[in-house]
Order: structure tokens, then C-alpha cells, then sequence
């Protein structure tokens, strides 16, 4: 099974995606810790994308794109991944839609983890001053930026799966575990 977790930054993207790999033996592909592992490796690419990044930005679609594809067909993925933070432009659907042609595999579920935008500028400021927090655009004023990014860029890709009728919704202001149990709910439908 191959799904994607959507929604907002701040939604739990990233938790309730490591709560599947433990659970499900699913793999995760999160783009956003690809681009840090290259931030961290202190590569062209990491340079180029920190900027970005720091700023609320998005990083090139056709780099996206291609840091995708290199892991889609890999035995990793066999088993089913969790796509988190991928795809965050119609251009980056559109695309995924043909590689995963290509390999002929499916995505069976979208999940739209839904929050509260206040809520999740409290959720980013808590986030901000955890100590062990490496983010550099954890903080107010990128957030807003991001969730602008989101609302201009990001939330149209959500027809384009609702049109093929595997997008769900999950509401995520509740706690961790009940998300996760409405998670499960939908992947067990
Ligand atoms: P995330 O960890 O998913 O919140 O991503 C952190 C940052 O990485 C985003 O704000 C973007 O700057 C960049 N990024 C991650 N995934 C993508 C993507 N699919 N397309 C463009 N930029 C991305």
C-alpha cells in the first residue's frame, strides 16, 4: 500500500509517518528530510535548498521530482511508502502520477491531516524552543510564509485526488494517538 500524508507544515505529517513505519513496516519518504540530509552533507544542492528552505520557499520542482524518483523504485519501497511532504505542487502530482505508472504501482489513500492555523502557530512556537529543535524555519514569521506557500501552492493538488476518489479526511487537532487511530481507520477501509 502506498499513501501519502497531506496536509499543512505543523499538520503531524512526520509523526503519524513514523508511527506507520513502526506499525506497518511501511517506509517513509519525507522530502523535507532529504533536503536536511543534503543541508547536513553541506552538498550543492543543500546549500542552494537551505536558502529556500529558510525562507518558507519551495525547491524546484524538477529536483523534487528527480529526488523522488531515485527512491520510488528502489526494493526500500517495496513494502509501501508513506509519502510525506511529496507532492506539493500539481506539476509534482502530475508527475508522481506517471512514475508510478511507469512502475505500475498505485497510491490507494491521500490523508489531509486538517488543523487549525492558530493552533499551529502555537504547535510551531512550541516546536521552536524544544531543545533538541534543528529547524531553522521552525519559527512564526517562516510559518506564515509556508502556510502561505501551502494555500497558494500546495492545497490545489487536493482535487486532483478527490477527482480520483481516494482522498480522506482526518481531523488533525486531536491528540496524537486519536489521529493516528483515524489514520488506521482509513488505511484499514
Ligand atoms: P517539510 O519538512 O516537509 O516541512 O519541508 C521543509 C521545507 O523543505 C519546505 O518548506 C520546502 O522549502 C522544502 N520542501 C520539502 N518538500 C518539498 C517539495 N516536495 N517541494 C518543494 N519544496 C519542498
Amino acid at each position: 500500500m502506498n499513501i501519502i500524508l497531506f496536509g499543512p507544515p505543523g499538520a503531524g505529517k512526520g509523526t503519524q509517518a513514523e508511527k506507520l513505519v513502526v506499525e506497518r513496516s511501511m517506509v517513509q519518504l519525507s522530502t523535507g528530510d532529504m533536503l536536511r540530509a543534503e543541508i547536513s552533507n553541506n552538498t550543492d544542492l543543500g546549500i542552494q535548498a537551505k536558502e529556500i528552505m529558510d525562507t518558507g520557499g519551495l525547491v524546484s520542482d524538477d529536483i523534487m521530482i528527480k529526488m523522488i524518483e531515485s527512491r520510488f523504485g528502489s526494493d526500500e519501497a517495496k513494502n509501501g511508502v508513506i509519502l510525506d511532504g511529496f507532492p506539493r505542487t500539481v506539476k509534482q502530482a502530475e508527475a508522481l502520477d506517471e512514475m508510478l505508472t511507469q512502475n505500475q504501482l498505485v497510491i490507494n489513500h491521500v490523508i489531509e491531516i486538517s488543523v487549525d492555523e492558530n493552533a499551529l502557530f502555537e504547535r510551531i512556537e512550541r516546536r521552536a524552543n524544544e531543545s533538541d529543535n534543528v529547524r531553522d524555519d521552525d519559527n512564526a514569521e517562516v510559518l506564515r510564509q509556508r502556510l502561505k506557500v501551502y494555500h497558494d501552492n500546495t492545497a490545489p493538488v487536493l482535487p486532483f485526488y478527490r477527482k480520483k476518489g481516494i482522498l480522506s479526511q482526518v481531523d488533525g487537532m486531536m491528540s496524537i494517538e486519536e489521529v493516528a487511530k483515524n489514520i488506521n481507520e482509513v488505511l484499514d477501509s
